[in-house]
């Protein structure tokens, strides 16, 4: 994780954690329920790179250590990825993260913290 992560990160870590609630990928752990740990797993334009889609709720899911390490760090991990994004949000919502990931947003963190509080309210 990032060594000093910005308030935003942690508010949409926590989004995302409350949204999902339990490891999203089970390729690793199966979904077990004995999973406490749980991390946002970015798709696109991990860690630091494009503001336009860091807090985008498409772009990152709940994951355990094991699938996220797999995912994030192996080439097979990578393409299945990749499979299950493009499954799960179907081609439209999945191409347009792609197209929004590669056009510039200003990091606005004031905007974004009132972007990742709304989102909140699209918990059920
Ligand atoms: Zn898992």
């Amino acid at each position: 994780m990032h060594a000093n992560p910005r308030q935003t990160d942690t508010l949409f870590g926590l989004f995302i954690r409350e949204r999902d609630r339990k490891c999203v990928f089970k390729i690793k752990c199966g979904g077990s329920s004995k999973i406490i740990r749980l991390d946002p797993c970015h798709f696109l334009s991990k860690g630091s790179s494009s503001e336009a889609v860091r807090f985008h709720p498409d772009n990152a899911d709940a994951g355990c250590d094991l699938c996220h390490e797999w995912i994030d760090h192996t080439a097979d991990g990578i393409i299945w990825h990749r499979e299950f994004k493009l499954k799960q949000l179907g081609e439209t919502k999945y191409w347009e993260l792609v197209r929004l990931a590669n056009s510039y947003k200003k990091r606005n963190d004031k905007q974004d913290k009132i972007d990742i509080k709304n989102l909140f309210e699209t918990i059920n």
